[in-house]
């Protein structure tokens, strides 16, 4: 079972050399006679920031596989809910093999004929976040103005269609022209721009949303927070989804303008996807149709082999993906 493991503590952005890829001789393709678990055959990893383990007192270290959502296929089965060839979406590992001791948590997945590699990203983990954090969190309406960070990435490429469906205006920022173009080209966001190249991330808000704005995904934190928090209209909401930019930094950055949540009577609230994922089969109704009438699209970015899932992780601190980040293990 070869596998990808977690060679020591995160300090500073993670490096390659921060991982390892551990072969080990056999895998055991069998069950205690009575266990309930499954044995699943790992297909796509899916490469998420959080992935990496940042807890100095974590004692499973240096040779913890990493453990994240995954497509997988059930190999062999103690559990009466699944059998051999059964394909499924939950958390697995960074490994060819992976014994799951609680089946319960995994997901059937219901449309095989739609690329399995979605369930990583639009009908995945990434989907539901979007999913939550926009129609249950931030509680849309027709008509409002709606910001997304880190808007060509797994989940805001969805935040934004969603935000379309909805009859809303629509913005996205990201960190090269490239993203920026398919944001508008291929999303149909109404307008966005490159961060990167924004001497006054204030100035950009306002040149974009010269009334404000109501809706804020908020993927990034730090600089774009506090600009975003000059810009709100009344009663606006911020989903906390995610702060990307403050996740490698030993002392996270301060934000100056808190106090326009008081005067502009905002809300701002944080969530866990793992929360939610009760609301899975509701989520993928409305969804599935979507993406099988061509009205939602969704961009990957798929890196191939296990041996590539470190520098997959890596990347997406600096931006290199474009779409969702997935690793392929086996096709089948
Ligand atoms: P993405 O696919 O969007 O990849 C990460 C992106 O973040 C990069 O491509 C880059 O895009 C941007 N980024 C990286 N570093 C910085 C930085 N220093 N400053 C600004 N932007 C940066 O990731 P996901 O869609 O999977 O995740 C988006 C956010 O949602 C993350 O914060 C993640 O932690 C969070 N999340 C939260 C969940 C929850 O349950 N609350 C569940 C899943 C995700 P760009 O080109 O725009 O810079």
């Amino acid at each position: 079972n070869k596998k990808v493991v977690q060679k020591c503590y995160l300090s500073g952005p993670a490096k390659e050399s921060d991982f390892e890829v551990v072969v080990s001789d056999t895998v055991q393709l069998a069950l205690p006679t009575g266990s309930t678990a499954v044995i699943v055959k790992n297909l796509y990893i899916s490469i998420d920031p959080w992935n990496f383990s940042m807890k100095k007192d974590d004692s499973t270290l240096p040779l913890s596989v990493i453990t994240g959502y995954g497509v997988a296929k059930v190999v062999v089965s103690g559990h009466k809910d699944f059998e051999e060839g059964d394909l499924v979406l939950g958390i697995t590992g960074w490994e060819e093999y992976s014994l799951i001791s609680d089946p319960n948590s995994l997901i059937k997945i219901n449309y095989p004929d739609l690329p399995l590699s979605y369930y990583t990203g639009i009908l995945g983990m990434p989907g539901m976040t979007a999913y939550i954090g926009f129609y249950e969190i931030c509680a849309p309406k027709k008509g409002e103005f709606v910001f997304v960070s880190a808007a060509s990435g797994a989940v805001g490429q969805l935040v934004g269609q969603f935000a379309k469906l909805t009859g809303c205006y629509v913005v996205g920022s990201a960190s090269s022209d490239e993203k920026v173009n398919i944001l508008k080209e291929k999303f149909g966001f109404d307008d966005a721009f490159n961060y990167k190249k924004e001497q006054d991330l204030n100035a950009a808000l306002k040149r974009c949303f010269p009334e404000g704005i109501d809706i804020y995904f908020e993927n990034v934190g730090g600089a774009m927070l506090d600009a975003v928090l000059l810009n709100m209209r009344l009663s606006g909401r911020i989903a906390a989804c995610g702060m990307i930019s403050q996740y490698n930094l030993e002392k996270h950055e301060g934000v100056h303008n808190l106090l326009n949540i008081v005067t502009r009577k905002l809300r701002m609230e944080g969530f866990f996807v793992s929360d939610h994922f009760s609301k899975y089969r509701k989520f993928e109704e409305m969804v599935v149709p979507h993406i099988k009438s061509g009205e939602i699209t969704y961009v990957e970015d798929i890196a191939e082999g296990l041996e590539s899932a470190p520098t997959a992780f890596v990347g997406l601190f600096k931006g290199k993906n474009v779409g969702k980040q997935l690793v392929v293990i086996a096709r089948e």
